[in-house]
């Protein structure tokens, strides 16, 4: 694992703090490539952090024809990126200055995104090496979120890559820097040039392309819902028949406390799961309902923990919650939030510069009233009754949604009755609703958060490989 109090990294972290970012991003492909810049903001400052191409159309022509899948031995492509796990260690701190200035990301943040790439990039190798006979889709297109820049992108990447496919990763328009830098790593470590290849730019332009063209074989997805069935469409209309859309999408995350939960531990939880990352993770907890008995006292010490947390830049080490990703989410989030009026229980003061919405707490009937995801540092909180609880679960099953559900409970039945009837893709129980553990705890939704298998898990790679009689028979529900 990563230990932060390792002298050596702390050095690298503080030299990486003081040194000034000039950051450049740029398709990265085995041809010419061509584009118009654009600048890359800091979102908890508005400072100008770097510039970015965004490739033309040229270019993602040129990248789809240079393109090769990786035919090196699978031992020796699982080589390469556990040497790329280990560029990746000693690279944390210019790691943490991108992901700080470029996605508004804490330290606690970074840390958790560095240990989790560099365990999807170490799993992956392990897992090709169990498919010596396996055989690869082909080209395959990578379409990542802002949200986890570096551990989702490389999830991805390694995942395409372990098992000899040929990648187009497209990154989020917000974090090409991120991008960019975790890819010079994995061409540094040995992957080919033609076998990986960055392509910066917007979803309805190079996301597009790279989504309707027959020479893609396959398509690995992260982001919203609305997206991926965007892509879905394009897919079906331009693909061969067959080539899988591997998609991990948004949730409407909800969380039971009931009056037997230990309180102390239950807010920590509470305000952890719903405002670290600002919010701005698909797991977070977007719903609590609360047992009435005890939702009064409950609620006064969410407020309480609430004002504990310090919001500001993530540059400090100390804060807490760092800005929301862009002014175009921090004005939907800020004004889903002004429309709620007097139910709005409680809200932190918001830094005036920057992309900041500070933590609020908003009252709801239940989670019926969340008509879609609020991506950012909103919770909702909602009362039941003891005998109200089958329905609770039925109203968070009736959301569509599945990805994570958190349970805080002393009665050993109520946990096997919930797991039994709730529809999630991952559940908590007497703990925070965050974080996945590569290799031992697989993440992923049902229904509209996701298709399966999850990433992180033993069937993940199957859906990378040209699919044999054995895969093709298994369920995707993983
Ligand atoms: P988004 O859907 O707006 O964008 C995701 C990616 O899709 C970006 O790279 C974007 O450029 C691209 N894109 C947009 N339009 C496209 C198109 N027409 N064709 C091809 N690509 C296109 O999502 P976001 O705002 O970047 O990320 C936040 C969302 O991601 C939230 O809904 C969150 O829940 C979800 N998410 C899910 C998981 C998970 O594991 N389930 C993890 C992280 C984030």
């Amino acid at each position: 694992g990563f230990d932060l109090s390792d002298e050596g990294t702390l050095a690298r972290i503080n030299a990486a703090r003081q040194a000034p970012l000039d950051l450049k991003a740029a398709p990265m492909i085995a041809a010419e490539a061509t584009g118009e810049a654009h600048t890359v903001y800091n979102p908890a400052t508005g400072a100008a952090v770097g510039e970015v191409i965004h490739a033309d159309a040229d270019t993602v022509s040129r990248a789809l024809e240079a393109s090769a899948p990786w035919t090196a031995p699978v031992s020796e492509r699982a080589a390469v990126l556990r040497r790329a796990a280990d560029l990746y260690e000693r690279n944390f701190g210019p790691i943490f200055a991108i992901l700080a200035q470029e996605a508004g990301k804490t330290m606690l943040d970074a840390v958790g995104e560095l240990r989790e790439a560099v365990d999807f990039l170490r799993y992956y190798a392990d897992e090709a090496e169990r498919r010596p006979d396996a055989k690869p889709l082909g080209r395959v297109t990578a379409i990542s979120p802002w949200n986890f820049p570096l551990a989702i992108f490389t999830g991805q990447i390694s995942a395409a890559l372990a098992t000899g496919n040929a990648v187009l990763a497209k990154p989020a328009e917000q974090t090409p820097l991120m991008a960019a830098h975790a890819v010079a790593l994995l061409h540094e470590a040995g992957v080919p040039r033609t076998a990986l290849q960055l392509l910066t730019g917007d979803g309805p332009t190079v996301g597009a392309a790279l989504t309707s063209d027959a020479r893609i074989d396959g398509v690995v997805f992260t982001g919203s819902t609305e997206t991926a069935q965007v892509i879905r469409r394009a897919m079906a209309a331009n693909l061969a028949p067959g080539a899988p859309l591997i998609a991990e999408t948004g949730g409407l995350n909800a969380m039971i406390v009931d009056s037997t939960a230990l309180p102390e531990q239950a807010v920590r939880d509470i305000v952890a799961s719903a405002f670290q990352s600002a919010g701005q993770r698909c797991s977070a907890l977007r719903c609590l309902y609360v047992q009435e008995d005890v939702a009064p006292q409950m609620i006064e010490m969410i407020k309480g923990a609430m004002d504990e947390l310090s919001v500001g830049n993530p540059w400090h080490l100390s804060t807490d919650v760092g800005p929301v990703i862009d002014r175009e989410a921090r004005d939907q989030i800020a004004s889903y939030i002004a429309a709620a009026g007097n139910r709005v229980l409680h809200q932190l003061p918001s830094p005036a510069e920057g992309t900041f919405v500070a933590p609020a707490l908003i009252q709801v009937d239940g989670i019926e009233a969340l008509e879609r995801e609020v991506f950012g540092p909103v919770l909702h909180v909602a009362t039941f009754k003891a005998r109200e609880l089958g329905q609770v679960i039925e109203t968070i099953n009736a959301t569509g949604y599945g990805l994570t559900f958190g349970l805080h409970t002393r009665i050993d039945d109520r946990v096997q009755q919930v797991c039994d009837r709730l529809h999630v893709g991952n559940l908590y129980v007497n703990r925070n609703q965050i974080g996945a553990v590569v290799g031992s705890q697989p993440f992923g939704g049902e229904g509209l958060s996701g298709t399966g298998p999850k990433a992180g898990g033993p069937r993940y790679l199957n859906r990378f490989c040209a699919p044999t009689p054995q895969t093709a028979q298994e369920s995707w529900d993983s």
